[in-house]
């Protein structure tokens, strides 16, 4: 079989679990895909080859043996975020080149368990510090729909390898927008759940009262597959909620569409940078969605103002406390020859971090400081609660809310974009970290220059299930998802 990298995954279950093709021959497919392909899209860090083999034949055996989970066989790619015991770590960064993790991240062991093939970690913004993968060590990635585009970020890699069919989904972590945005520029399913559904253990820290992982696919459908291996509790992570897991591939029909009440933040709609193809593209999708007897209900969301330098305080106070383990002394980059302990850590965190990540360690170390720290960090905590309150007064009288995932389509590389223009970028993202609610995007059509454009869907507290069955009902009756990329097309 050629085609195998066109098949969902509820299709690759069914060809293995039936003897049609074998993981190895799966397997082997898609290295020779990466082997062929990735030179130009540049979205994999590390291909692990002989973990994926060996996974694929134990996967193999244990369909034989007729005890195989649904999803045994198939492969994925991690987020180089992600901790993978015995394979590099980088999380994009030049400190953590050389780090090899001693361990796997709850969300890797659960992987592993359902018998998910590991292809190897993708490409990410530094520490997932950005909105376009650009400012990773390893360069840039390239989007698979115009290879002179970003993929977006800071989840690029995640969304390149699957928009261009060099892995059948992957995992990726949003802090303020990391999965929905670069999904949104790539043209396919992601949802960044509740805080507190998917285990942070063993993701590498940003901002550890935002970051949450989820998955990033072609359909609904299948990244219902992949939430229903990496939900749920985990004592390792404190944060994460013990709270019953639903099994989302089997509520892909529970929610009806008919007589949804959709929110429509008229705010939003007003926001300027909001290119006219994007704003054309979501309400066009609107309008699908009402045809399919949902029912749009304006609704108010008073704070947009604050979003981006609320979520620009808070996320670089987390930042800069969490990256303060990276001191040369313990693991990642160390300086050669340092003169003494000072020496040591200005110059291995001089040389180890890139711009973007230490002109966000400086932020927060002045929003954390004393005399600044209850003007700033405090008073963005205060304004974060107030956002989490407007939405929840808009939940009284809405199902979910609708929005657009970015104000554009995806970037030129080396657009160069200032500091704030990049951070205003994250307007239609931010707030539902900052509130701790679920999200997804859904491709709704192309603009002008063939770029796909995303629709956000925000859902209250624990509407995972909702939202993917939402959007799988919407891929039902649209095929924007099932549109490909421009590398995938020309690798058919
Ligand atoms: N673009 C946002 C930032 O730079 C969000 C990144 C993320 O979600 N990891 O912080």
């Amino acid at each position: 079989m050629t085609n195998l990298h066109r098949l969902s995954i509820r299709e690759l279950s069914e060809g293995l679990q039936q003897g049609k093709f074998s993981s190895r021959e799966l397997t082997q497919h898609y290295l020779k895909r990466i082997e062929k392909i990735d030179a130009q899209v540049k979205s994999y860090v590390t291909v692990t080859p002989e973990l994926a083999l060996s996974q694929a034949d134990a996967a193999d055996a244990a369909i034989k043996a007729g005890n195989a989970t649904a999803l045994a066989g198939i492969p994925l790619a991690h987020k180089d975020i992600f901790c993978t015991q015995g394979v590099r770590t980088s999380a994009g960064s030049k400190m953590l080149d050389n780090f090899i993790s001693p361990y796997d991240a709850t969300v890797v062991t659960k992987a592993k368990a359902a018998g998910l093939v590991t292809l190897g970690k993708v490409n990410m913004d530094e520490f997932a510090m950005g909105s376009t993968s650009e400012s990773s060590y390893y360069g840039a990635t390239k989007n698979p729909w115009n290879l002179d585009y970003v993929p977006g970020g800071s989840s690029g890699g995640s969304a390149a390898v699957v928009a261009a069919d060099l892995a059948p989904f992957a995992t990726g972590t949003d802090t303020g927008g990391s999965i929905r945005q670069p999904a949104s520029f790539c043209g396919l399913t992601g949802l960044k759940p509740t805080y507190g559904r998917v285990s942070r253990f063993g993701i590498i820290a940003f901002a550890s009262s935002l970051d949450q992982a989820g998955p990033m696919a072609r359909s609904a459908e299948d990244c219902a597959y992949l939430m229903n291996v990496i939900a749920g509790h985990d004592a390792k992570d404190s944060t994460s909620v013990d709270k019953e897991v639903d099994d989302y591939v089997a509520n892909l029909h529970a929610t009806s569409v008919k007589g949804l009440r959709i929110g429509i933040p008229k705010q939003y709609f007003n926001v300027a940078g909001l290119a006219a193809d994007v704003k054309a593209r979501v309400e066009e999708s609107l309008k699908k969605l009402e045809d399919m007897g949902a029912i749009l209900v304006e609704v108010d969301l008073n704070m947009v103002e604050a979003y981006v330098p609320t979520y620009y305080l808070i996320a670089p106070a987390e930042a800069s406390s969490n990256l303060s383990r990276y001191d040369g002394v313990r693991y990642g980059y160390r300086c050669e020859n340092p003169v003494d302990l000072m020496d040591l850590y200005k110059r291995s965190r001089s040389e180890g971090f890139g711009e973007e990540v230490k002109r966000r360690i400086l932020i927060g170390t002045y929003a954390l400081s004393a005399g600044y720290y209850d003007a700033y960090y405090v008073k963005a905590q205060k304004v974060r609660r107030l956002i989490q309150q407007d939405f929840l007064k808009a939940f009284e009288n809405v199902d979910v809310i609708a929005a657009p995932s970015a104000p554009t389509t995806a970037y030129k590389i080396g657009a160069n974009l200032s500091p704030t223009e990049m951070y205003l970028g994250d307007v239609y993202t931010l707030a539902v970290n900052l509130a701790g609610l679920p999200a997804i995007n859904a491709p709704v059509g192309l603009d002008d220059h063939n770029l796909p454009v995303g629709l956000q869907l925000i859902g209250n507290y624990w509407s995972e299930s909702q939202l993917l069955s939402i959007v799988h009902q919407y891929q039902q009756n649209t095929d924007f998802h099932t549109q490909r990329a421009a590398i995938a097309e020309e690798n058919a």
